[in-house]
């Protein structure tokens, strides 16, 4: 069942919600959040072509594909209505009609829900991981263990943000960052991410798909590496693999840089010249 929400009667502003399902256990899935990260909204795509041809499910499901409508229109992450970023003001939404009418709409929804995934794209040149306050609250970490994908990493609960503001109202939220951004997708790990989405409402019990997979390792904090120099960055390290604290992550301008913590690369500056002061590496800490 599609409903569409009109946010805005004179703009022609409509939100697209996809209902699958009755009761419980109950998820709601969005994507495009920030409205340059396509690579989940792919994904988001994906899915309810799939469930449009799938019978009976075993609980509900409900698919929000672009959540920030005109910022996916413009192709860049806030609403160019009004440059709010609109994972910084749940619960209540601020600036124009529209940024409030979206943030109210997708709230009742989550509040409705026993489960929120939320979709992101970290870079072009990232590695996906699952994103939650899972040290904080054990039904949180019960969630992200449902989730079937293998690197699971520490948010800064930073407030505002719909899976945090769920998981402080008891329900368990998650983001999965992928790769991509800018206004362009990877189909290769949009397809990986559709996966990963089937596999973890297996793990719900929602639906049955063979592949999924419960098998992940939990990192802390991401921790940012930044230069202290300018130029183009030669990562000697791959994305998604452990490095030591100390080991050379790549070289800028002939200088050398090491890294300050053990854990995993989750992100690196390859393909974009980089200035002073701008970060070189994103590295999830090994847990202590
Ligand atoms: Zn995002």
């Amino acid at each position: 069942m599609k409903r569409e929400v009109i946010i805005e009667e004179f703009s022609g502003i409509k939100l697209r919600i996809y209902i699958y399902g009755t009761g419980s256990p109950s998820i709601l899935i969005t994507a495009g959040i920030h409205g340059d990260e396509v690579t989940g909204v792919y994904a988001a795509y994906k899915l309810i072509e799939y469930l449009d041809k799938t019978g009976k499910l075993n609980g509900s499901i409900k698919v929000v594909p672009v959540v920030n409508v005109p910022g996916f229109q413009a192709r860049i992450r806030h609403n160019p209505i009004d440059h709010v970023d609109l994972n910084r003001v749940f619960p209540d939404g601020m600036g124009s009609t529209v940024t409030k009418g979206i943030i109210k709409t997708v709230w009742e929804i989550a509040l409705s829900s026993d489960y929120v995934l939320d979709l992101h794209c970290a870079g072009h040149f990232s590695y996906p991981y699952i994103l939650s306050v899972y040290p904080d609250h054990d039904y949180v970490k019960a969630f992200v263990d449902n989730i079937s994908w293998h690197v699971s990493i520490e948010s800064s609960g930073q407030r505002g943000q719909l899976f945090i503001e769920a998981s402080h109202q008891g329900i368990p939220g998650a983001i999965i960052e992928t790769v991509g951004g800018r206004g362009y997708y990877m189909k290769k790990w949009g397809d990986a991410l559709f996966k990963t989405i089937l596999g973890t409402l297996n793990n719900l019990g929602i639906i049955e798909y063979e592949e999924a997979n419960k098998v992940k390792k939990h990192y802390g904090k991401l921790h940012r590496v930044t230069s202290d120099y300018e130029g183009f960055f030669k990562p000697y390290v791959a994305l998604g693999k452990e490095v030591d604290e100390g080991d050379i992550l790549g070289e800028i301008n002939g200088n050398t840089v090491e890294s300050p913590v053990s854990g995993i690369v989750l992100g690196l500056a390859d393909g974009v010249y980089i200035f002073k002061g701008e970060s070189l590496a994103r590295i999830a800490e090994n847990k202590g």
